[in-house]
């Protein structure tokens, strides 16, 4: 067990360490708030993408995806409300200087945040007298060609979901699916956010992972039911997450945007407080609505059963793909004891990573550095790539630093290959959370791994 206090600035180290995330821009003394995903951190957060698209797209049918752009026409953001409303209400402190969000001081008070009336609320780290509130759009500005004036200004966008309504009607009139049909999209958000910060928790530029689920209206609260169901599985069976870190809160009607009729937080039990992990909205038809009335296209839909033509309601999971790589890394991140070969024993740190979201599965290890003995080891961390099972062959330094190399990159096994092996043409697996050997014949390697991989 790791001192909860600790967990993030040795995970911080351990991620920069060993190849998870580093600071961005770093050669040049840095860029506040940006991070790099080195080779490792890359490779988990392709696993957790490929799980997520399998499980909710290919594995479903009636989910299909797309991809939009980054920048699109302005009037879809006119449309969406974003130009007019997407700020967070800001305030700064006479004293100090320093910059909050109104919100989040009203919510560590433990105050109503609807209204925000900053009544008795002063700057949380001097105590100074903060400011009035302002509003600040969080969109990032750019502009498009040569001229730098409005008629050429266009938006990044802050969350893929205005990409998949825009695009409904062209899903819906190539496919021709009856409701209900998801729309999903994996890419790039950018918000100018105010008060960035907790590691990679809060960004300018961070990935998303949505889908708008569109349905008969009648059936939104089922649907919305449903998806709820499929995010707790998603944590619990994908993630490996302890329900008991993972809380789903229910917001209220005052709370709650407008247009939603219903919407839960799934919030993580971070170092640094329980904070929004995912979000689950019944968005009804107000985005279609809104599409369809700055565009003039019609975005109805009509039922082939009823021959009824209705917009559809929309309920939308959404999912944080950096706050899923730090809730996944926070949660696995572990210190136990290992022996050492003089049979002491001694802390260990490992990454307890599940199996399938693990950068690398299998490092193959050549106790000595003899001919006969790399050449086995070589040509089995070949074969197991060769299969599409990430595999590293590793023969520096002592058995025990790679082990714990491997260990605290999250490998869940490794594979020694020892003077025996000459013999009896087999390897000895290490597991990375029990620390048991188990002895295998090199032939029946792949198929051992797969099988722990698929199970
Ligand atoms: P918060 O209240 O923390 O600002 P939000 O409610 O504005 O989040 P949404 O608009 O619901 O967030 O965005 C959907 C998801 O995108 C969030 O649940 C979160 O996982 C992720 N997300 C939002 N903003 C950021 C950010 N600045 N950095 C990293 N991930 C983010």
């Amino acid at each position: 067990m790791i001192d909860p206090a600790r967990k993030m600035d040795l995970l911080v180290s351990l991620a920069k360490r060993r190849g998870f995330i580093y600071p961005g821009s770093e050669i040049y003394g840095g860029f506040a708030n940006s991070w790099d995903y080195g080779p490792y951190g890359s490779e988990l957060k392709k696993n957790i993408k490929d799980a997520w698209w399998t499980r909710f797209v290919t594995g479903r049918a009636d989910v299909v995806g797309v991809e939009t752009p980054i920048i699109m026409n302005p009037r879809a953001w006119e449309a969406s409300g974003h130009l007019e409303t997407f700020s967070d209400p800001l305030v700064d402190c006479k004293k100090c200087k320093k910059r909050f969000r109104a919100d989040h001081l009203l919510e560590e008070a433990g105050r109503d945040v609807k209204g925000l009336d900053m009544t008795g609320i002063a700057c949380p780290d001097c105590g100074g007298e903060l400011t009035d509130i302002r509003h600040f759009n969080l969109m990032f500005k750019t502009f498009i060609g040569v001229t730098e004036d409005d008629k050429n200004t266009a938006y990044m966008r802050p969350e893929t979901a205005g990409g998949m309504f825009v695009a409904w009607k062209n899903v819906r009139d190539s496919l021709h699916r009856r409701l209900p049909l998801g729309v999903a999209q994996i890419g790039k958000a950018f918000r100018n956010e105010i008060t960035p910060g907790n590691y990679i928790f809060r960004t300018r530029e961070f990935d998303q992972m949505e889908i708008e689920y569109f349905v008969k209206p009648a059936d939104a609260p089922a649907a919305f039911d449903a998806w709820l169901n499929e995010m707790k599985r998603w944590c619990e069976d994908v993630l490996k997450l302890d329900p008991k870190n993972v809380e789903y809160v229910e917001i209220s009607e005052e709370e709650r945007a407008f247009y939603s009729a219903r919407t839960v937080d799934v919030e993580y039990k971070y170092p640094f407080g329980q904070k929004e992990l995912y979000g689950l909205a019944n968005r009804t038809d107000y985005d279609l609505s809104k599409h369809q009335e700055f565009s003039k296209e019609n975005l109805t839909y009509l039922d082939p059963d009823t021959n009824e033509r209705f917009i559809p309601f929309v309920i939308e999971p959404t999912w944080g793909l950096d706050r899923t790589v730090l809730a996944v890394l926070i949660e696995h991140l572990d210190i136990d004891e290992a022996s050492t070969s003089e049979g002491d024993k001694e802390p260990r740190m490992v990454l307890r990573l599940p199996p399938r979201l693990a950068p690398v599965k299998a490092a193959v290890l050549p106790l000595q550095k003899k001919e006969d003995l790399v050449t086995i080891a070589e040509s089995l961390a070949s074969d197991l790539r060769s299969a599409g099972i990430a595999a590293e062959y590793d023969a520096s330094a002592s058995i025990g630093k790679r082990y714990r190399r491997q260990d605290e990159i999250g490998t869940p096994w490794c594979i020694t290959v020892d003077q025996d092996s000459l013999q009896d043409q087999a390897v000895t697996i290490r597991d990375r959370d029990t620390m048991e050997q188990e002895r295998v014949a090199v032939s029946d390697v792949r198929g051992w791994i797969e099988e722990r991989l698929t199970s």
